[in-house]
Order: structure tokens, then C-alpha cells, then sequence
């Protein structure tokens, strides 16, 4: 009996198994991690081409399903079965990730595996096809959200293949794909932070002007409670004041998280943050400073739906200058 609590829907179309593993370009050098492995379909092919799998699955009748299979056979000791969940396991080295994941966790693993040292060379990966719609979102497509801006800093994603609900059993609600996700190395030299904290803010309503959003008070409020962190982390310690630059590992969570059938079509860019009520009190210098690095940038009226990356690095990098802190 399979767990819909664990999101298993087993692949059962093996031209579609053949073509993932085509399409995660194998060496037979290559040690794979698979995450989820469930009766083990796309792990016996996998074995076919490459040097080990380790393969992470939290549910124990799975484990013994698939260590059964390979029971007996030349891939037996190829093949490593941890047993637990993911997202609490600490990852082995691996170069490439190839898997199936339960799509509740989609968020947190795409995270996981970007934070993971040393980098991986790509991972090919299943997603409910909304989530990965957002993961390859560019400026200016609906789906563009923090999630995307957030997984391409890190990596590059690429759309591989559209997979209907069929092709597994039992068939799952939504309609799914599979992503290449390579990731970038060298990373961006920033602090992710500052940066998440940004994007953030840009997010919460991402079809406003960056002028109407630096104008909340919401907003301004928490940029003075950061410049007051800093200022104290500063006296405190001077280095302390900062959090490394190139370290990911640091953030949780970059994404929403996105939940399998439920409501795909709602905004996900996190929680609403209330607007500036007219009041005149206070804030005016943080006011004053934020309007003048939008102006300065030619942000002020720029929509977070339609910046690139640049323009988002250029605008953190303008902030910062000026002592805006976004963490
Ligand atoms: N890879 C198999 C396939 O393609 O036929 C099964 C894929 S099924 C969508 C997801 C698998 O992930 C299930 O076997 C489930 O038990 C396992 N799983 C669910 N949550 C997990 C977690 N937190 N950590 C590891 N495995 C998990």
C-alpha cells in the first residue's frame, strides 16, 4: 500500500525512467545520490551506468523493497540505502542527484542540495510542474517569484521534460517535470542574508514600484531595527558585524514552500506586510535614505516582477553603500 502522507507515486513508465537517466548524463565514475527511492525503478537503472547510488528513503518497507531487488545481483554492492529523512540526514559526497522526491519537501531539498559542499556537478530532478515552472521563471513571467530569484543565484536551471500524471502509480493530482539543475561555481560573492532579506521585501508585493514598497512603514520600520542591529554588532566586534559572504548553508529555507495539490495558483510570496497607513510619524530618515538609493539606481519605479538579477545585485549593492541592511 502506498503513502500519499509521503508522497509516493511510483514511476511506472520505463521508456520515462530511461530517458531521466539518459538526461543526467552518467559517468561510470559517478556516484549518485537518489532521494526517495520507493520500489526502486529509476535506482536499478541507474546502476546500470554509474560507479555507486546512495539512496535516501525514509519509509523502512521501501528500504527493504529496493535493497531486496538488487539482493543477489552484480549491483548489490553498488547500491547504499540510508534509511531516514532527507532533509535530516547529512548528505554523503555525491556528483550527481538524480530523483523522484515527494513534492511536499520540494522547497527545503532544492535548498539542501544547493547548500551541500563540495558542489555537485548538476542534479536532475522531478518536481510538481508548477514548482518547477517557478524554478526556471524568468522576469516578467507570472510565475517569477523569490524562488526563483533565489535558486538562480545559486545554480542554473534548465526545463527537461513534462511528465503526465500517468505515467506514475497511483497517479498524483498535478502534472510534473523534470529540471536540470546545475550550480553555479563560483557563487556570487554577496552575503545571502542581506540578499534573501532584499528579495524578500521586493517579493511581498511583487507587482508594486520599489518607490511604494520602500515607502511602508512596515518596511522602513524593520530597515531601522537592522540598521540599529548592525550599528551595535559594529561596535560590538567590527567582523562580527558580518555574516560570511559566499556561505549558503546559512539559509534555511530560500524558497516558499510549496505544498503538492494544493492551491498552485496563489501568489506563495510570503506573508503580507501592511501598508503605510498614511501616518506621517517617524521614519523619514530611513525614508529619505531608501528613496534616494531608488532614485539614485533608477529603481523607483521598477517592479520586482521584471528585475534580473542584475538589476537585483546592483540594487543590494546600492543599499549597502548607503548602510540599508536587509538583515
Ligand atoms: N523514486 C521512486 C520512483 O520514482 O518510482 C519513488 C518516488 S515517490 C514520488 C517518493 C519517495 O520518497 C517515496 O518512496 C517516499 O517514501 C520517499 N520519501 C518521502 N519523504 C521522504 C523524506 N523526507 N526523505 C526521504 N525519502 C522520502
Amino acid at each position: 500500500q502506498f503513502q500519499k502522507s509521503k508522497g509516493q507515486h511510483i514511476l511506472k513508465n520505463p521508456l520515462l525512467v530511461q530517458s531521466i537517466v539518459q538526461k543526467a548524463g552518467l559517468k561510470s565514475t559517478d556516484i549518485v545520490l537518489e532521494i526517495g527511492p520507493g520500489t526502486g525503478n529509476l535506482t536499478m537503472k541507474l546502476l546500470e551506468v554509474c560507479k555507486k547510488v546512495v539512496a535516501v528513503e525514509l519509509d523502512p518497507r521501501m528500504v527493504l523493497e529496493v535493497t531486496r531487488r538488487v539482493q543477489g545481483t552484480p549491483y548489490a554492492n553498488k547500491l547504499q540505502v540510508i534509511q531516514g529523512d532527507i532533509l535530516k540526514t547529512e548528505l554523503p559526497y555525491f556528483d550527481v542527484c538524480v530523483a523522484n522526491v515527494p513534492y511536499q519537501i520540494s522547497s527545503p531539498i532544492t535548498f539542501k542540495l544547493l547548500s551541500h559542499r563540495p558542489l555537485f556537478r548538476c542534479a536532475v530532478i522531478m518536481f510538481q510542474k508548477e514548482f518547477a515552472q517557478r524554478l526556471v521563471a524568468q522576469p516578467g513571467d507570472s510565475l517569477f517569484c523569490r524562488l526563483s530569484v533565489n535558486t538562480q543565484l545559486l545554480a542554473r536551471v534548465f526545463h527537461l521534460l513534462k511528465v503526465g500524471k500517468n505515467n506514475f502509480r497511483p497517479p498524483p493530482k498535478v502534472d510534473s517535470s523534470v529540471v536540470r539543475i546545475e550550480p553555479r561555481n563560483p557563487l556570487p560573492p554577496i552575503n545571502f542574508k542581506e540578499w534573501d532579506g532584499l528579495i524578500r521585501l521586493c517579493f511581498n508585493r511583487k507587482n508594486k514600484t520599489l518607490g511604494s514598497i520602500f515607502r511602508q512603514k512596515a518596511v522602513l520600520a524593520l530597515i531601522e531595527k537592522n540598521y540599529k542591529t548592525f550599528q551595535a554588532l559594529q561596535e560590538a566586534g567590527g567582523s562580527e558585524a558580518r555574516v560570511p559572504a559566499v556561505d549558503p548553508s546559512i539559509l534555511g529555507d530560500l524558497g516558499e514552500d510549496q505544498s503538492m495539490e494544493v492551491d498552485v495558483n496563489a501568489d506563495g510570496d510570503g506573508m503580507e506586510i501592511e501598508e503605510e497607513d498614511g501616518a506621517q510619524q517617524g521614519n523619514t530618515f530611513f525614508k529619505e535614505k531608501c528613496l534616494g538609493v531608488l532614485a539614485e539606481g533608477g529603481y523607483e519605479d521598477k517592479r520586482s516582477s521584471k528585475l534580473t538579477q542584475d538589476d537585483f545585485l546592483r540594487l543590494l549593492a546600492l543599499f549597502n553603500k548607503a548602510g540599508v541592511h536587509f538583515t
